[in-house]
């Protein structure tokens, strides 16, 4: 059982959301205000946050940056948000280093996903993002990864990843120089059991080729090897 914060400002979705979770055993708290949705993840924080994009008050984006601001409590900056948007071309502001969300969900959505979604986050915050067997320093090359202390380096420079992209570059290297389509990374680094969203993976790998590639455009490192996955050449 978790402690789910639901913000959201449509009343019957409010409704639908704290039903299908109270069901599935979660203590769920509502909130229609953006404003009094910080307060309430500041003075308590959940165990996972549904975050709708466009509130009153204050909107989605915002109260997310806010949250992962707060450095000095990482049980507030920690809390995994998972994003209600409205349109499909905001995944990657909301997905980005600036906002920061986990994870997002573009309505209309089914309850079914919903909460296979919510699962798969809460079980990833309980693993704390690191699979139990992972080795806790792995390198390739100019980079290092540090799993346990979640520092990676290239050329002795502190690369700044977000968390899924740490998470991300920390399985290529694992496992180099195999294929590992996105179904894999989804349900490996995502925590996702069905089949999710593609696309979030292309959007990280592109991100961390962008930080890793000694040229974005024409990656050697992380090869797309076409119509199965991607490959960690090292
Ligand atoms: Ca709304």
């Amino acid at each position: 059982m978790a402690d789910v914060l639901v913000v959201e400002d449509e009343e019957s979705l409010l409704q639908t959301l704290r039903y299908n979770l109270s069901r599935a055993g979660h203590d769920v708290r509502l909130c229609t205000d953006g404003r009094v949705a910080l307060e309430m993840v500041l003075g308590n924080p959940p165990d996972l946050m549904l975050l709708d994009l466009m509130l009153p008050g204050m909107d989605g984006l915002e109260i997310c940056r806010r949250v992962r601001a707060e450095v000095t409590n990482p049980a507030v900056s920690h809390v995994p948000i998972l994003m209600l948007t409205a349109r499909d071309e905001e995944i990657e502001k909301v997905l980005g280093l600036e906002v920061g969300a986990d994870d997002y969900l573009t309505k209309p959505f089914s309850m079914h996903e919903l909460l296979a979604r919510v699962k798969a986050q809460l079980r990833r915050a309980d693993m704390g993002g690191v699979p139990s067997n992972a080795p806790l320093r792995l390198e390739s090359d100019d980079l290092v990864v540090d799993v346990a202390g979640r520092r990676a380096v290239r050329n002795d420079l502190e690369l700044r990843l977000k968390r899924r992209e740490f998470d991300l570059l920390a399985y290529f290297l694992r496992y180099p120089a195999q294929v590992l389509s996105r179904e894999r990374l989804l349900r490996n680094v995502w925590g996702y059991e069905s089949a999710g969203d593609t696309r979030t993976v292309d959007v990280h790998v592109r991100w961390l080729r962008g930080k890793i590639e000694p040229d974005p455009n024409t990656p050697t490192r992380i090869q797309t090897v076409r119509g199965l996955g991607y490959m960690f050449t090292g």
